[in-house]
């Protein structure tokens, strides 16, 4: 285990030395009963219970800011199990309810893969089990709820019996996408993250938890083979040595930013997947599973990570942009706009561009939606746990994500860089303005030129191993409109293809599948301790959100519901 836990060590600090895991350090830098790694979905409300209750918590945080991907969320929740909201709107609900319907073997989605059957039960049946009182600590410490019955907008796999979305209103706090609050006409009516972590903060700093920016966990210190005593933590440089007397939480977020280590899990995941959801607000980076692993802790549930469902893979919403996930725009004002460096164009209908490989290939109907998830009424009817769920379903693939993360045929692995290809009359009909700060045509992600082979030659960028090849984008376009004279896409079953490419300028916008939440994450038990290879709790050492596996549920309902019972464990 030693020599395993010195490799991944190597891992998590990305080239520095982070502190042996099982020494002492000569000196401790700071001191509390509990140390929350990660200020984000499950970080605050592991710290705020835990403070609470009488100990005295330390948040640490690598970024110059709070709140994680949690913050950029759209702030759609679904903890139901008979939530107050779900009752005021006579849903009848239950955790018994939320636990069936989250271990159902039978419910497949149209390409056969399963949401649930790989979840682990007693993770599952705790969260079931404290989903309602972790809604109701929610609004007990300010966040709002639009009020309104749950729906099924925004929240994926979390169950067919009944609605149980609830939606955190973005109220008057700043919003980390714009840096400016919502107009107030909308201020109680949408949905957004910034409304569920800036309430959550309000309440941390209120109960006296203290909070360190700018301070990387790279290691976790345990007393010989027994308990979790602390973190060493990277600040400006240099090691900052954290003690945890009863124990650390972590909740770092998950991995799906490493590429070393989503590989392990999709081997097609490689380097050009770099506008990752949430990026760069903050990082999914493996550190909290890095460091646990170098203490022996095991993974957990990895199908879920691979499986072709929900939002672990995602079309772009947004082209010509690194940064282009469908549901988070980055505009000008936001504190983080020098990083990402442009908004990106907004796609309403993929009839107006067409979509090419790395050699200026098409390679599937542009209108190809991405992977489905399994929500309220998605089988109809729907009989818990009965063979005919899966019989019942239409058999439908959806292989948009599959086609573009194929490659182009040599013995690399990865898509390769995805491009739209359009024109200025797809410009118009789109009221797209492709110049600064909308297309970022400095990092490399957005070319314009007045012919097609000239183009195709200007196309140079990291990703772009293989130059594409002009004589072939200009095939391909003049391929595709004799497909839209035709009336019939012969290639790839586009319908109906609509508009011809014809008109200068032409432009090429980074469209490459983006990365999302992760679903692989470390092996905890029901009170979010995390467990080693060998079945043993590794004592002191907590996990919830991202960063804990055997979980197939999108993003914010078990990063809440897991701070929550960490928080309380601890
Ligand atoms: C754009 C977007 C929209 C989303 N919308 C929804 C939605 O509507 N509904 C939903 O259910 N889910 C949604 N999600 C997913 C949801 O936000 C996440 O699943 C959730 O925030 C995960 O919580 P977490 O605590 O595990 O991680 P995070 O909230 O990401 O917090 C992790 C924190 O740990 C910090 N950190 C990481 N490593 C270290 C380290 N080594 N040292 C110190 N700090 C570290 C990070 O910087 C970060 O602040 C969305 C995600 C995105 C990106």
């Amino acid at each position: 285990m030693a020599g395993s836990g010195a490799a991944v060590a190597a891992l998590v600090s990305g080239g520095s030395t982070p502190a042996s895991a099982g020494t002492r350090p000569r000196k401790w830098d700071h001191d509390a009963d509990v140390v929350v790694v990660g200020t984000g979905a499950s970080g605050f409300p592991a710290a705020i219970v835990a403070c609470e209750a009488g100990s005295s918590v330390l948040m640490v945080e690598v970024q110059p800011h709070i709140g994680g991907h949690g913050i950029c969320s759209g702030g759609n929740i679904p903890l139901g199990g008979g939530n107050s909201m779900q009752k005021k709107y006579g849903i009848k609900d239950s955790p018994d309810l939320f636990f069936r319907d989250l271990t159902d073997w039978s419910v497949v989605e149209p390409n056969g893969f399963p949401d649930y059957r790989y979840n682990d039960r007693e993770i599952v049946r705790a969260f079931a089990d404290h989903s309602v009182a972790t809604f109701e600590w929610l609004r007990a410490h300010g966040v709002v709820f639009v009020e309104k019955a749950p729906d099924t907008q925004g929240g994926t796999s979390v169950g067919n019996s009944v609605p149980r979305v609830s939606h955190a209103a973005v109220m008057d706090w700043p919003m980390v996408q714009t840096g400016k609050p919502a107009d107030p006409s909308v201020r109680t009516t949408t949905s957004s993250g910034n409304g569920l972590i800036r309430p959550l903060e309000a309440a941390a700093r209120k109960a006296g938890v203290r909070i360190l920016l700018e301070h990387k966990m790279v290691s976790l210190y345990r007393d010989g083979p027994g308990r979790v005593i602390g973190i060493a933590a990277e600040h400006n440089g240099r090691t900052v040595n954290i003690r945890a007397r009863k124990g650390v939480i972590l909740g770092t977020g998950g991995s799906s930013s490493n590429v070393a280590f989503r590989r392990q899990f999709d081997v097609r995941l490689t380097e050009e997947y770099c506008g990752v959801a949430g990026q760069p607000w903050s990082d999914q980076d493996a550190g909290g599973e890095l460091a646990a692993m170098a203490l022996g802790a095991s993974l957990w549930g990895g199908f879920n990570e691979t499986g072709e469902f929900g939002f672990g893979i995602t079309k772009p919403g947004s082209i010509g942009t690194r940064y282009g996930y469908v549901n988070l725009s980055w505009m000008p004002g936001s504190p983080v706009f020098d990083r990402v460096g442009a908004t990106g164009l907004k796609v309403a209908d993929w009839q107006d561009v067409i979509l090419v490989n790395m050699l200026g290939n098409r390679f599937y109907d542009e209108t190809g939606p991405q992977f489905t998830a399994n929500n309220y009424d998605s089988i109809d009817p729907y009989i818990p746990d009965s063979y005919l769920n899966a019989k019942n379903v239409k058999y439908n693939p959806n292989n948009w994500i599959n086609a573009a993360l194929a490659g182009i045929g040599d013995t690399h692995n990865g898509g390769g860089p995805i491009w739209a290809v359009f024109d200025s009359d797809a410009v118009a009909r789109e009221n797209w303005d492709p110049r600064p700060p909308n297309v970022d045509v400095t990092g490399g992600f957005f070319f314009q030129a007045d012919t097609l082979s000239a183009l195709a030659a200007k196309i140079r960028m990291r990703f772009q191993r293989v130059p594409m090849n002009g004589r072939t984008l200009v095939d391909t376009v003049g391929r595709y409109n004799g497909f839209v004279d035709a009336g019939r896409d012969a290639d790839f079953a586009k319908p109906g293809p609509k508009w011809k490419i014809n008109k200068p300028p032409f432009y090429a916008a980074w469209s490459t599948p983006v990365v999302h939440d992760t679903r692989v994450g470390l092996r905890i038990n029901a009170e979010c301790q995390v467990i080693d290879l060998s079945g043993d709790i590794i004592d002191g050492l907590y996990a919830c959100g991202e960063t804990a596996g055997g979980f197939s549920m999108h993003g914010l309902p078990r990063a809440l519901c897991q701070g929550y019972i960490a928080g309380k464990n601890i």
